[in-house]
């Protein structure tokens, strides 16, 4: 995920640019990224998560939000950003777009939740459900790296254009990119609409369908 890593530092220095400057030290920058040192094990890495206080986000949460399921799934779902639901319970993909993820899974891959995995890129709810800041998913990027890393999934898939994004620093337009297979790093990694998108647009359903029966042939 080194492209994801070169993204944001470019994107954080067109931000200085932006706000005026003209010189900056992009080693005195990179030593401004967190420098965790991450247990392998998911539940002591869940522990370590819910006491993280790292961005701004650990002060507007109500709960962390980290990843569940099977910690050797073949299948990894990626979402963005908790919604509300989520952290007011503490659990991920819950409400009505939990719902239809669950129909999802269940209907169409013929798995049950338990059986794959499933996180977000960011452990602790966004305020700006619409988009992520590029600060926030940069410090909470090693947890999402590590579960990756430890879960070893077969698949990945991520779920809408900012999931796609943090994972593989690729800002091709989603509607050309989604369905596609992608490569990174050794994983396979397919996007598609994310649940929320299918609530609000019920009609992009059919083409969900033919995304989950891609990666159904996958496995
Ligand atoms: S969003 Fe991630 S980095 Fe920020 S406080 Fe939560 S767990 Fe820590």
């Amino acid at each position: 995920m080194k492209n994801l890593k070169n993204a944001l530092l470019l994107k954080q220095l067109y931000q200085l640019k932006q706000l005026g400057y003209k010189y900056t030290s992009v080693t005195a920058y990179q030593e401004t990224e967190p420098d965790l040192t991450l247990p392998d094990n998911l539940n002591f890495l869940e522990k370590q998560a819910r006491d993280c206080h790292l961005c701004t986000l650990s002060k507007s949460r109500q709960k962390v939000v980290f990843g569940e399921g099977n910690f050797n799934a073949n299948v990894m779902f990626v979402g963005d950003t908790p919604s509300s639901s989520d952290d007011s319970i503490g659990k991920i993909f819950t409400g009505r777009s939990g719902e239809m993820l669950t129909k999802m899974i269940e209907n169409v891959l013929q798995l049950h939740r338990k059986d794959v995995y499933l996180t977000n890129v960011l452990k602790c709810r966004s305020l700006d459900q619409q988009s992520i800041s590029p600060t926030h998913a940069h410090t909470c990027h090693p947890y999402l790296l590590k579960e990756i890393s430890l879960v070893q999934p077969k698949v990945i898939i991520a779920l809408g254009d900012m999931a796609y994004y943090y994972l593989t620093g690729d800002n091709t337009e989603f509607d050309n990119i989604r369905g596609t297979v992608q490569k990174q790093d050794g994983y396979t990694i397919i996007p598609t609409y994310h649940p929320s998108y299918l609530l609000r647009n019920p009609s992009a359903k059919k083409i969900v369908l033919e995304d989950l029966l891609k990666i159904k042939g996958l496995l």
